[in-house]
């Protein structure tokens, strides 16, 4: 086409554009006209003399007719709908769910992404049918009278309420328009809320556009209703345009599968909840009950029933069948096949025989995962990938029957792109109360960047050992295989198990032979780091290439058809032996705030943490000698050792995290009051394992040496350049150390830890506050007292002198206990009396600053 012609098509276009733009003002003029002329006539007719109304017939004649749960009628010119509403619907209860079909990570909706579900009713109200979300959370005993104030205080959710247009008194029929139901956000909120108080540079969405807003597809069945929907937020002008995966920041699309889904009708059993056992559940509160636990909180499960009731291993009726998406790389299908099955070894115990299959999805088939009849296991390679793998379930909020499933792969697992490493950051700017990363939800898995820096890290050491290829496929394999059998775990019903990686010694898992066609822990539901030997002549198996015992035992818990309650007891009884321990995120405790059990970890590992992350650092700190000669090669940049080297160094970050749980730390055992093997609910840890942790964080985290890294290798930690892109062009080496060691000071100095240290002297620490904040002024001075400070110890003992002039006077003061406040002031004159001017120039200035900042401060202590 020449210049000249598209010119001409452009304005020709244009023409039309405006013409358009023109006869659509004029008609939407008309419009309004129109409407007000009949409004007036609306109230000048009496009610009873509406004759001429329209029929259903009459107002869908021009519609395509979707038949299904809930009747759908497309208007073929204008795509707007109708929906046909029966009255055998009025006051019976359907499921409202829906996931995010497609959309962008940056507004926190990404693909796959499972989000409410809900129980409905439909109801009329004169000439109005009503949809109203029901509160599943309470359970009132009929027999008892008080049921009858069952509704007190209870307040249902009215999401619309729409006028009939038609109706079929014969057939008992009503036609409502739907475009309000779908099209909006009646029945679910889509846009994230943001906070009051948010950055207003932070990426935002506009306000939902009704013209761009759509249906892109209807799919109608008999037991559910599904539409996809496409919401469109558009803004005029953005502050914050967002990634390079949103196109437009001012025309954002975010699609969705809505689904309404018919009441199961079965003879599912709901099965109840037990604490030493981890599975989903709906929480229920019996109101009528007299107990200190309340609880009627039913557990997440499949409905699968023994096509052979007498046989003791019997096939189901209906198995649970996992279709792998036409996404999967080809070359995986087999391993992802052979994870998935693994799970029929927990059946069998449980008594059902390939409880589990697994189905190719044609690459031309005709139905997708949004489509609840099918459990999809998708792959995608996001931009910004939100996890490395992610399984929801869609459960039956009032029994807790499992409806349906998809699991998300993200590529990053295979091709190891960090591209969101957590190693890359420096954390000096991490919040001081909130330590560590809390984005876990409930209903899911987010295995995170952390499984994506265990290979990498894997793959660093085998490459610099020198190991086989087939060294690097097997790490790859055996990674593969435990993110899928994990992700079909929480599918199953089964929450995780951060605890199980107590299972086996330092010593089995460098024992080859021993831990061969093993989980390497007790549950494939906990996220252990990958195992990697100290002695890389003694590396057996990397990653778990099976399911735990703890896996087979909760699983015949949540399927097994128990023929009495005793038997049920009895197996739940076991939950005192080993390879039965279980923990799960509310216990966990990367976050400072919540957990108090340090075997409760995750990227952690063995019976004996401590040990085991001593070696790993040590291992960490002779592969560095030699990163530099493995991840060289003529003619390419040094982006590759850049990675190596976080990669090796980061594990000083999870080590001290792993450490650090122990100071202060208390064994939670979940066991109830006379079981077999049970310990008491509390027992703080052993002094000796207390003190080996601080000596471990002293060595390795805070020692003037503890960075030590060949220091001709700082040269070359480069970025590849390009464009203009100019983020982090030098490595920043003291802050990312800084950064490390920060994390450990704030769990340390985390207001609950020093609560419970004292706490649990009461009950048996031995480890008590005064020794404990003394060993930790030792341990970042005492090295120092008589000469120089080098560069990171400058840093570290200044940030920690100001942590410790916050718990004083700083904002978050309150929080702190009376203990803890005067250990605070006791160590900053400790600190004070350590800082006498020695050293050279540089530590005499800095022993200098930190005397006027704790002159300055203890004047403001009154
Ligand atoms: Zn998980």
């Amino acid at each position: 086409m020449t210049l000249k012609k598209r010119t001409m098509k452009f304005a020709a276009l244009l023409l039309a554009s405006i013409v358009l733009l023109t006869t659509s003002n004029l008609e939407a003029q008309n419009r309004k006209k129109k409407k007000k002329k009949d409004e007036t006539e609306v109230a000048a007719t009496p009610p009873e003399k509406k004759s001429k109304e329209k029929t259903i017939e009459d107002l869908t004649k021009s519609s395509k007719k979707m038949e299904g749960l809930f009747t759908i009628y497309q208007d073929t010119i204008t795509g707007s709908l109708q929906m046909l509403i029966s009255k055998d619907m009025f006051g019976k209860e359907f499921i409202y769910f829906n996931q995010i079909s497609n959309g962008v990570v940056d507004a926190g909706r990404n693909r796959g992404s499972y989000r409410d579900t809900k129980v409905f009713t439909v109801e009329k109200y004169f000439n109005r049918i009503e949809f109203i979300s029901q509160n599943t959370s309470f359970y009132f005993d009929p027999e008892n009278a008080i049921s009858k104030a069952k509704e007190a205080n209870i307040s249902n959710g009215n999401m619309a309420s729409i006028q009939i247009e038609a109706f079929d008194n014969e057939k008992g029929l009503y036609l409502i328009k739907a475009d309000e139901l779908f099209l909006k956000e009646t029945l679910t909120q889509i846009k994230p809320a943001s906070a009051p108080g948010s950055s207003p540079t932070s990426f935002r969405l506009g306000n939902l556009d009704k013209d761009k807003t759509k249906i892109i597809a209807i799919k109608n069945y008999q037991e559910n209703t599904n539409l996809e929907v496409e919401y469109v937020y558009s803004s005029p002008s953005v502050l914050n345009n967002g990634s390079e995966a949103v196109t437009d920041g001012r025309n954002v699309s975010i699609k969705v599968f809505q689904s309404l889904i018919a009441m199961p009708e079965n003879n599912y059993e709901p099965r109840f909840d037990d604490p030493r056992v981890g599975y989903f559940i709906n929480e229920v509160n019996d109101q009528t009950a007299i107990s200190a636990a309340p609880y009627r909180d039913v557990i997440n499960r499949w409905h699968l029933k023994k096509k052979n009731p007498e046989l003791e291993i019997s096939e189901p009726v209906e198995p649970i069948t996992w279709w792998m998406e036409n996404t999967t790389p080809i070359e995986w299908r087999e391993t992802i096949k052979e994870a998935v099955l693994k799970w029929n070894a927990a059946f069998e115990k449980a008594g059902f025989k390939n409880a589990i299959v697994v189905k190719q999805q044609p690459d031309d088939a005709d139905w997708d995962a949004g489509d609840i009849r099918y459990n999809v296991l998708r792959w995608t390679a996001s931009p910004r990938p939100p996890f490395g793998g992610y399984g929801p379930c869609l459960n039956n909020p009032r029994t807790g029957e499992i409806i349906g499933a998809d699991i998300m792969l993200e590529y990053n697992i295979i091709s190891g792109s960090d591209a969101n490493s957590r190693l890359f950051e420096s954390y000096t700017d991490s919040n001081e109360f909130e330590t560590l990363d809390d984005d876990l939800s409930r209903e899911g898995c987010v295995l995170q960047q952390g499984l994506v820096e265990n290979l990498n890290f894997a793959k660093s050491v085998a490459i610099i050992s020198s190991d086989s290829e087939e060294a690097l496929k097997r790490i790859q394999k055996e990674a593969v295989m435990a993110v899928v059998m994990h992700e079909i775990g929480h599918t199953l019903g089964l929450n995780h198990n951060m605890k199980a990686s107590q299972l086996f010694t330092p010593e089995q898992l460098a024992d080859a032979d021993f831990i061969e066609g093993k989980c390497l822990t007790a549950s494939i539901m906990d996220y252990a780091v990958i195992n990697v030997t100290k002695d890389r002549s003694k590396q057996g198996q990397y990653d778990d290439v099976n399911i735990g015992p703890y896996d087979i035992w909760a699983i015949q818990l949540g399927y097994k058809p128990f023929e009495t309650e005793e038997e049920r007891q009895a197996l739940l009884n076991e939950s005192t032996k080993p390879e039965h321990i279980f923990g799960n995120d509310a216990d966990d405790m990367r976050s400072s705030r919540t957990g108090i059990d340090p075997r409760v970890m995750i990227f952690d590992q063995s019976s004996d943490p401590i040990t085991y992350f001593i070696d790993r650092i040590e291992l960490a700190d002779n592969m560095l000698k030699n990163a530099k000669d493995k991840f060289t090669k003529d003619g390419e940049t040094y982006q590759e050792l850049r990675r190596v080297y976080y990669s090796l160094i980061g594990e000083k970050a999870n080590a001290g995290n792993v450490f650090s749980r122990y100071i202060g730390g208390v064994y939670v055992d979940r066991a109830m009051v006379g079981q077999e093997g049970a310990t008491k609910p509390y027992t703080p840890v052993s002094l000796k394992d207390q003190k080996r942790a601080m000596e471990a964080i002293s060595k390795y985290i805070f020692a003037p040496n503890a960075f030590d890294v060949p220091n001709t290798l700082y040269n070359y930690l480069a970025r590849q350049r390009r464009g203009f892109d100019y983020t982090q062009e030098d490595p920043k080496i003291h802050s990312q150390v800084l950064g490390y060691q920060k994390r450990v000071l704030n769990h340390l100095l985390y207001p609950n830890t020093l609560q419970r240290i004292t706490d649990s002297e009461l009950y048996g620490n031995e480890y008590t506050l005064s020794r404990f904040m003394t060993d930790l002024n030792d341990a970042i001075f005492r090295a120092d007292i008589y000469g120089s400070v080098n560069s990171f110890r400058q840093n570290l003992q200044l940030e920690y002198t100001n942590m410790l002039i916050d718990m004083l006077t700083g904002q978050q003061g309150d929080r702190y206990t009376n203990n803890a406040k005067s250990m605070a002031l006791f160590n900053l004159k400790a600190i004070r009396n350590m800082s006498a001017p020695s050293g050279n120039l540089a530590s005499k200035a800095h022993k200098e600053h930190l005397r006027t900042r704790i002159d300055n401060a203890l004047k403001e202590i009154k």
